[in-house]
């Protein structure tokens, strides 16, 4: 009988390239690079008083949590989903985990120009702490509880972040969205049609790049929906 190819080989791939592959790491320092550049011309097309913030997503888009899922790959490992939550901050707890390549170096270029990063996640307030510490560890401004946004529930990797980003949008002009999937995007891309986003990102290709700073991460993500 022929034997069929296991479901989980292409997670297993994409894991494996986004905590191993040097270019997974050229990528970040890629689109970090292109940050920069991004917010040197929209400080020079601003002529709002209003201060500037960026806005960045913290999983897979500032912090790397290819180590974590790289472990659950362990042969014989089960995990539930109630457990991943815990084993999670486990794992943050164990201060293993890094901040993506470039990540750093930009967030401080972009105070050094006086924008404010404002990191707006779906981790739940149970990991504000660690995640707090984890930023300050590694080098990152802003890292308090004004600047690291927080939903209420449960864990989330990716979903949108409607509430938190009006809370920065009230009182600054945002310059740039960082994120890892089109859901961290200011909610520009929350109507995907009915071709999941295809259509709609082409409409807005001039936007990637400029307002838009789109990360690598094949490890999961809202397309999942559409496989
Ligand atoms: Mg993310």
């Amino acid at each position: 009988m022929e034997k069929k190819p296991s479901p989980f080989a292409p997670r297993e791939m994409a894991v494996m390239w986004q905590h191993r592959s040097a270019e997974k790491r050229a990528c970040y320092h890629q689109a970090y690079h292109l940050a920069a550049l991004a917010l040197d011309h929209a400080l020079e097309d601003s002529d709002s008083d209003r201060p500037k913030a960026v806005i960045l997503d913290l999983d897979e888009t500032v912090l790397d949590n290819s180590p974590f899922f790289a472990r659950l790959l362990a042969p014989g490992t089960t995990i539930t989903e109630s457990q991943v939550m815990h084993e999670f901050i486990e794992w943050l707890e164990g201060g293993e985990q890094t901040v993506q390549p470039g990540a750093a170096e930009f967030l401080n270029y972009a105070k050094s120009r006086g924008v404010e990063p404002y990191y707006v996640s779906n981790r739940p307030e149970a990991m504000r702490d660690v995640t707090i510490r984890i930023l300050k560890a590694e080098g990152c401004p802003n890292a308090d509880p004004e600047h690291v946004l927080l939903k209420k529930g449960k864990l989330n990797f990716f979903g949108h972040k409607h509430e938190l980003w009006d809370r920065v949008a009230a009182d600054h002009d945002v310059l740039l969205y960082v994120g890892d999937n089109l859901d961290d995007m200011g909610g520009a891309f929350d109507d995907r049609g009915d071709d999941s986003g295809h259509d709609v990102v082409d409409r807005n290709a001039a936007a990637f790049g400029t307002r838009y700073i789109l990360m690598p991460n094949p490890m999961y993500g809202p397309w999942e929906r559409n496989l």
